[in-house]
C-alpha cells in the first residue's frame, strides 16, 4: 500500500519538528542531527514529496533495489546524498560504490578489503562507518563490540578507508539507549564523530545520546509491505 504524498509530506514535517525538540531538550543544535530517510520499499512517487521539500538525504538497505529507482532520482537532484544502510556482498561492491555515497554497513574484513579496491579503482571513496553489533546478536551483522577497536584500526589505517563514525541497530527487545551509549563509547576511544543511530521507534532517544544520523523510515513513509 502507498501512503499518499499529502501523508508523507506531513509525516516529514512532524518527524523534522520531533528531531528540533530532542535536540532542543538534549541542547544540541538541530542541524547537528541528519535525518537519513529510510525509502526501502518505496517507490519514486513516495520520495518526490520529500525531495520537493528539499530534503536530500536517503537510505536504502538494498543494493538492487536501490539501482532500480535511484539513478533517475540523482539525475534530477545531482545533491542527493545516498546511504547504504543494509548488508552489502562483495559481489555487489562495485555497483554499490558507483551508487551510494555513503555506506554505513562495513562489517567484515573481506568486505572491508574489497572496497579499499574498489576506491583505488574509481579513484574516489564513499564515506564509511563501521556497523557494530552491540547486542552481540548471532544472526545480527556488524563486528562484535569487543572486536571493534582492531576492526577500525584495520579499515581506517591499513586500508585507509574513511571511516567517518559508528552504525548500529539495537536488538528488538531490548533497551536502546544501553545500546547507544556503547556505541558512542567506542567511537570517542576511537575519535569517530559520527554515530548513526535511532530509527522510528526511538529517534529521540538516540538524539539524548548523541546521534549525529538516524535512520528513519516508517514514521514518514508509513509501513512497509
Ligand atoms: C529499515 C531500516 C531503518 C528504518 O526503520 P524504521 O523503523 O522504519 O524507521 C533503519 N535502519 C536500518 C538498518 C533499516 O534497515
Amino acid at each position: 500500500m502507498q501512503t499518499a504524498a499529502a501523508t508523507v509530506a506531513a509525516n516529514f514535517a512532524a518527524v523534522k519538528g520531533m528531531i528540533a525538540k530532542a535536540a532542543a531538550k538534549a541542547g544540541r543544535a538541530a542541524n547537528g542531527v541528519t535525518l537519513v530517510a529510510v525509502s526501502k520499499t518505496h517507490g519514486a512517487d513516495a520520495i518526490r514529496p520529500l525531495l520537493t521539500a528539499g530534503h536530500r538525504v536517503f537510505g536504502e538497505n538494498r543494493v538492487q533495489e536501490a539501482m532500480a529507482k535511484w539513478p533517475a532520482l540523482k539525475q534530477e537532484y545531482p545533491d542527493i546524498e545516498l546511504h547504504l544502510i543494509g548488508p552489502l556482498q562483495t559481489n555487489k561492491v562495485k555497483d554499490a560504490v558507483a551508487l551510494f555515497d555513503v555506506i554505513q554497513s562495513v562489517d567484515r574484513e573481506k568486505l572491508a578489503r574489497a572496497l579499499s579496491d574498489a576506491f583505488a579503482k574509481r579513484g574516489a571513496a564513499c564515506d564509511c562507518y563501521i556497523q557494530v553489533n552491540t547486542g552481540a546478536e548471532p544472526q545480527k551483522a556488524g563486528v562484535l563490540p569487543a572486536d571493534a577497536d582492531a576492526f577500525i584500526g584495520l579499515c581506517r589505517d591499513e586500508l585507509h578507508l574513511p571511516v567517518r563514525g559508528l552504525m548500529c541497530i539495537p536488538p528488538v527487545d531490548e533497551e536502546p539507549a544501553l545500546h547507544f551509549a556503547l556505541l558512542r563509547k567506542i567511537a570517542d576511544r576511537n575519535g569517530l564523530k559520527n554515530l548513526s543511530m535511532g530509527m522510528s521507534g526511538d529517534f529521540e532517544k538516540a538524539i539524548a545520546f548523541g546521534a549525529t544520523h538516524i535512520r528513519v523510515g516508517s514514521a514518514i513513509f508509513g509501513g512497509r509491505a
